[in-house]
């Protein structure tokens, strides 16, 4: 499957600023709103996703709240595919399944439609989308959710993988992962 050389890795790593110490201190946040402000590189950015995952037979993108929406979303329609969202708890409106995950402090929770996922294809191939990896918890949730929903997790892909917190390691035992750009 396609990947990035090195300069088009740069490329697409300038148009995401960095904001230290946001939401708290030691926090180097990925703000990717530079990137979708730039047609360019999001243009270049989604036109690579689309040749990575055009021929994979993929049935469904299931995208993050929130920065998943944006790509995923955009990716399905290039790939004239379907998308699902992966919600906070409480936003959906019909039925759903749940998957809990920890975080340093407490819990949190991703929610499904229960038939998000139907179509007349037995365990159909979902691509899962977000933004960022960092510690993993959220991705490896919604993965969890994917399996519990009868659907196949093909691949995992983030825009940027924060490679020092190796979230990846975990997602790893459970599928594929594809990450645009390592942060080390
Ligand atoms: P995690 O569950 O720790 O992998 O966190 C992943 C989620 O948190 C993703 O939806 C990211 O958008 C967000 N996130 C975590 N750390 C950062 C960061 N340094 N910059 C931007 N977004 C982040």
């Amino acid at each position: 499957m396609k990947t990035l050389n090195e300069s088009d890795k740069q490329y697409i790593l300038r148009a995401i600023r960095n904001v230290p110490d946001y939401p708290k201190p030691g926090i180097q946040f990925k703000d990717i709103t530079t990137l979708l402000n730039d047609p360019q590189v999001f243009h270049f950015l989604m036109d690579h996703l689309t040749a990575r995952y055009e021929d994979q037979g993929i049935d469904f993108i299931a995208g993050i709240e929130s920065r998943g929406f944006i790509f995923g979303a955009a990716l399905a329609a290039s790939l004239r595919t379907r998308f699902v969202p992966i919600r906070k708890p409480g936003k959906l409106p019909y039925t759903t399944i749940s998957e809990k995950y920890t975080l340093e402090y407490g819990f949190d929770e991703v929610e499904l439609h229960i038939d998000a996922f139907k179509t007349d294809k037995a365990n159909p191939k979902v691509l899962l989308i977000d933004d960022l990896i960092a510690t993993g918890g959220t991705a490896k949730a919604a993965v969890n959710l994917i399996n519990k929903a009868c659907a196949s997790c093909a691949e995992a892909c983030f825009i940027i993988n924060l490679a020092f917190l190796q979230g990846d390691e975990e997602i790893k035992k459970q599928t594929e992962v594809y990450s645009v750009l390592e942060i080390d």
